[in-house]
């Protein structure tokens, strides 16, 4: 158990250096560590505190696809489980934006259970932010459409986790009002 407390707190400690320049997208440019302490604190409510990995997974699922971060670098530092899974949510940087969220779409239900959890804690917050901070620029269709993907991209790790579903569907209903 102390051996968790150590290896999620290193993994903070490394996400935040990792990230440290980095701004969320909305107006009030929070910090993005913000971001990776909200899908991670997600993650532990709802497994109760006991997948000490897939918080860990949590905190540096940005870091391959936003700070170069390499699979083979965080199987050293942390574990083949935790590269894993964040191998599992990050995006093929090589490809266009839109084939990229396309394949967000069809790739997603294929994924592991706890690959789901991730996606659906990423945007749970994502979708929450987006509700009180808004990228500046964006009008209301974009916003609409990035709400309408969320939800396609979701729809297909349905079933995996009733706590995280209640709090995906209700940052939707947040963000449509
Ligand atoms: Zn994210």
């Amino acid at each position: 158990m102390s051996i968790d407390v150590v290896q999620v707190t290193r993994a903070l400690d490394y996400a935040a250096k990792k990230h440290v320049s980095q701004r969320r997208k909305g107006e009030a440019q929070e910090p993005y560590i913000n971001h990776l302490a909200e899908v991670a604190h997600l993650l532990a409510e709802a497994t109760g505190g006991n997948d000490a990995n897939l918080v860990i997974a949590g905190l540096l699922h940005d870091c391959i696809e936003d700070q170069g971060v390499t699979f083979e670098e965080l199987v050293e530092l942390f574990s083949a489980d935790v590269a894993g899974l964040v191998r599992d949510v990050t995006d093929d940087k090589t490809l266009l934006k839109a084939e990229r969220k396309r394949l967000q779409i069809v790739e997603t239900p294929h994924k592991s259970d706890r690959a789901k959890m991730l996606k659906i804690a990423d945007k749970t917050s994502n979708l929450r932010a987006m509700a009180v901070s808004p990228p500046s620029g964006w009008d209301e269709q974009r916003k609409r459409d990035y709400f309408a993907w969320a939800l396609a991209v979701v729809a297909g790790c349905r079933g995996v986790n009733a706590f995280l579903e209640e709090q995906f569907d209700r940052a939707y209903r947040d963000g449509q009002k």
